[in-house]
């Protein structure tokens, strides 16, 4: 069973023509939970936020804060990335592979508290889309962290190409110094380091809770995502 490249093209130039920013390919392999590496490859969709709406985060209010607009954005995108994974799916159920839709946003307590059943970001940085931010968060150099992702697993044997990912954060500190939650370490992204190395989401999700329950419920922050100096192009008030 091989998907031909011309087949792999017109998926993605269809995903593309769609919405979709990027399409990437990569073979989580080892770094898949044991019940999913019969699915060994995965295919990674990155949608890019509305700039509009991810700088009100950092201009509406002093100090930042997310919008109700930010929180509908967070809902609408993931809904829409939840249909193109169905529809990978479908694609690549007809053409009798498996395949298995991972959730743009999850949190399942069997894998753990604020996991889902697999990261997005791995399957992402080992398709070379680029690399884990001192945040915890995915960052493209071309969108930053404004991106939004969603991963289908799959047995189809996919072109991965091996990347290296890019430096990095550098000396940045935006983040760190911006999270209300005091949530962000500020160490660097090392292959093989934890979650907690970087980041401690009960701190982010306890804070998001009490501070914006008025906001969406409390349900999104995103001030960390707006100050990095990635993807984030010159504001009108600036
Ligand atoms: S989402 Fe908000 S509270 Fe959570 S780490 Fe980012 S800035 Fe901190
Ligand atoms: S704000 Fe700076 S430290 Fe944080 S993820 Fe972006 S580049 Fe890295």
């Amino acid at each position: 069973m091989q998907l031909s490249i011309p087949a792999i093209q017109e998926l993605e130039q269809h995903l593309l023509s769609e919405g979709i920013a990027q399409v990437g390919y990569s073979k989580p392999g080892d770094t898949l939970p044991e019940r999913y590496r019969r699915l060994p490859y995965a295919i990674t969709l990155v949608y890019k936020l509305s700039d509009a709406i991810v700088d009100e985060i950092i201009t509406q209010a002093d100090p930042p804060r997310p919008t109700f607009s930010y929180f509908q954005h967070y809902r609408a995108v993931n809904a829409f990335l939840d249909s193109k994974t169905l529809w990978i799916t479908a694609m690549l159920e007809r053409i009798g592979a498996r395949a298995l839709p991972v959730a743009a946003s999850q949190s399942v307590k069997d894998m753990g508290p604020y996991r889902g059943i697999f990261p997005h970001k791995t399957a992402a940085v080992l398709a070379g889309l680029d690399w884990i931010g001192k945040s915890a968060l995915f960052v493209s150099p071309q969108f930053g962290p404004r991106v939004r992702l969603a991963t289908v697993l799959t047995d189809y044997p996919l072109p991965v190409s091996k990347t290296e990912p890019l430096p990095g954060c550098g000396a940045c500190m935006r983040c760190v110094k911006a999270c209300p939650a005091s949530a962000i370490t500020g160490k660097p992204y090392t292959p093989g380091c934890s979650r907690s190395d970087l980041f401690d989401p009960q701190a982010c999700s306890e804070h998001m809770k009490r501070a914006y329950q008025q906001i969406g419920r409390g349900a999104v922050c995103g001030i960390c995502m707006a100050v990095c100096p990635f993807g984030r192009h010159r504001l009108e008030s600036e």
